[in-house]
């Protein structure tokens, strides 16, 4: 049973820094969830730096404490977990870095191990998604963005992390049909920008959309859409308003409050979810940390909804 070290017994500033204190250790016996840095940046279009995101957000998840007052659960009550480390990345190469990615991940998916990624750019997903899919078949996709990322390519270049969900579609990685993005926004190079993501089959709700359903309708949508299919969930960190992520690639303005968001990721509890991501996090334009306290927070979310899923199993038995 792996668990954090207990802050209370130990300050938490002091040893190597892990995600939320918890063992450094590639291991799959006895875990249940496996937090992994996928440290690529060279296949973003605007700035470059999220290399070093795993490591900020590790820095600053030593805040994290193990009992989610609004879920209600000790998530160590129902969960072993571990920091896996980090994947093994070729900068400059987004294929070969998928490859690792699909290496790294096989053994974590094959034990039944929920993989909770931090990157890097948001090409590093499709990697993700090559391994569910070898896994699993298939997955529905839950897309938290202020963009798309469904277009067709960069400077001719094809992987890069405005594209990955467009690349998946391709490949046949995502049940489409039970996808849903949110939270697209700022200016776009024209309509199609948007609705080329539907063409490909995904339903989108657009910020402008969240505000006027308002929380209860988009989670309605979600659930609605994903049903009982197994799900991952990508989050950019830039779905956020950059008052509350400025450090990131490619903010955009008229984004949901760390409330709002983290509220969206609570709500995702009752689906089948066998893996997230959180990426696009960029220490480098971060201010006073804030970024690193909401990705820790929204990955603290996600690991608590594994717990969650546990306890639910447990429940039925
Ligand atoms: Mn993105
Ligand atoms: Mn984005």
């Amino acid at each position: 049973m792996y668990k954090p070290i207990d802050s209370s017994m130990s300050p938490r500033f002091v040893g190597p820094r892990s995600f939320m204190r918890l063992e450094h250790i590639r291991t799959t016996e006895n875990v249940d969830f496996a937090v992994i840095g996928v440290p690529f940046d060279t296949a973003a279009s605007n700035r470059t730096g999220q290399r070093y995101g795993p490591q900020h957000i590790r820095d600053f998840s030593v805040l994290l404490r193990p009992y989610n007052y609004d879920q209600d659960i000790n998530i160590f009550d129902y969960c072993s977990g571990v920091d896996y480390g980090d994947i093994n990345v070729i900068p400059g190469n987004a294929l070969r870095t998928y490859d690792n990615i699909v290496d790294g991940l096989t053994p974590v998916l094959e034990n039944d191990i929920t993989p909770v990624m931090m990157g890097g750019d948001h090409s590093i997903s499709l990697g993700h998604l090559r391994a569910f899919a070898k896994r699993y078949g298939p997955v529905a996709l839950v897309h938290f963005d202020s963009h798309s990322d469904t277009w067709d390519a960069y400077y001719g270049e094809k992987y890069m992390h405005g594209t990955p969900f467009r690349r998946a579609v391709e490949e046949g990685l995502i049940d489409v049909e039970h996808s849903i993005q949110v939270g697209m926004r700022g200016p776009l190079y024209g309509p199609e920008d948007i609705e080329d993501a539907r063409d490909l089959g995904f339903e989108v709700i657009p910020m402008k959309d969240v505000f006027k359903l308002g929380h209860d309708e988009v989670v309605k949508r979600i659930h609605d859409r994903v049903g009982n299919k197994k799900a991952f969930v990508s989050f950019d960190i830039d779905f956020l308003d950059p008052a509350y992520a400025p450090g990131t690639g490619t903010p955009e303005v008229g984004g949901p409050t760390s409330h709002e968001a983290l509220e969206f990721v609570r709500s995702l509890d009752g689906l089948d979810l066998v893996g997230f991501d959180l990426v696009e996090v960029l220490p480098t334009y971060d201010s006073g940390e804030i970024t690193a306290v909401a990705a820790s927070s929204v990955m603290f979310e996600m690991i608590t909804l594994i717990a969650l899923k546990k306890r639910r199993e447990l429940e039925r038995k």
